[in-house]
């Protein structure tokens, strides 16, 4: 079985982004970039598959990014994939999310996979488009939420966050299943893994590889538009209820959540 885990190279979540006036586009080059958290709950899943059959079953990261998403497929090797494909074209700047399944969709025909695992979103967009996307370009079952995922024969079953519990929801192979983050506990690198990634191969390859039709991709092939941005408003300072007896304060503190209808 072949596992392809999609993963994404994202601002590191606690640093300050910022938007360029100009391009209307994160500036990436101005903070560090890393491993979209979400995405090493789908490692850490591809790779449990892989050690339950390790002769029949091998983890391949795909990305697409900039040249320094080496970094973090270097990340993911360390982790434990077996190899890794970056792509990678400056024509790719700008791409809006159905651009950027479009040309997942022909990354992952070009290298082949049985089950595909992604992240539900990405930290920096936060979109959690992409999965569903995908799958439908790819023409795939797409089984989203996971919390608990199964592969028996040709098939794959998880169970299904929902708001009071789940649901068991099973299919056929080839498919995509999205992960949560209540899956599992991704490992970290070990120093051997880390040593070891240093000799697993990253293939880049570029729009022509993939045969991507260039008008489909980079800002001018998105149908959608960033027209504008503003900073959110500085947040309203909180009130503060004192009372000195504590059946007044629990009556105005109850008062003031009437008032909002939070109650
Ligand atoms: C300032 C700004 C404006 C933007 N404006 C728009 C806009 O107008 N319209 C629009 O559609 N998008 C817009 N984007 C989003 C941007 O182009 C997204 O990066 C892209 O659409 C992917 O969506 P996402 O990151 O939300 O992915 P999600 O759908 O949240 O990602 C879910 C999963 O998909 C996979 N995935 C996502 N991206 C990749 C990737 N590059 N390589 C491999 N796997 C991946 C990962 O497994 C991830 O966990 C904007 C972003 C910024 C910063």
């Amino acid at each position: 079985m072949k596992i392809v885990v999609t993963v994404k190279h994202v601002p590191d979540t606690n640093a300050e982004k910022v938007l360029d006036p100009q391009t209307k586009r994160l500036n990436r080059s101005a903070v560090e970039n890393v491993l979209n958290p979400f995405d090493e709950y789908a490692i850490e899943e591809a790779l449990r598959l892989r050690d339950a059959s390790p002769d029949t079953t091998r983890v391949t990261i795909a990305s697409i990014a900039p040249r320094s998403g080496l970094e973090i497929l270097r990340k993911a090797l360390a982790m434990g994939a077996d190899d890794a494909v970056l792509l990678s074209d400056d024509a790719i700047a700008g791409s809006d999310t159905m651009a950027t399944a479009y040309l997942l969709a022909l990354l992952l025909r070009h290298i082949g996979c049985d089950l595909v695992l992604s992240g539900t979103q990405s930290t920096d967009a936060l979109n959690g488009i992409v999965p569903a996307a995908l799958a439908e370009l790819l023409g795939v079952p797409c089984l989203t939420f996971a919390k608990k995922l199964m592969v028996e024969g040709n098939s794959v079953e998880i169970q299904r966050e929902t708001e009071d519990g789940y649901a068991r929801v099973r299919a056929p192979m080839p498919a995509l299943v999205s992960v949560t983050k209540g899956i599992n506990e991704p490992r970290y690198p070990t120093l051997k893994g880390i040593m070891g990634a240093k000799k697993k191969e990253i293939r880049t390859l570029s729009l022509t590889d993939i045969g991507a039709d260039p008008t489909r991709v980079g800002a001018a092939g998105s149908k959608t538009v960033v027209e504008s941005f503003a900073a959110a408003g500085a947040r309203a300072k909180g009130t503060v209820i004192t009372a000195t007896d504590p059946r007044e304060g629990a009556r105005r503190i109850f008062d003031f959540l009437i008032e909002r209808k939070a109650l």
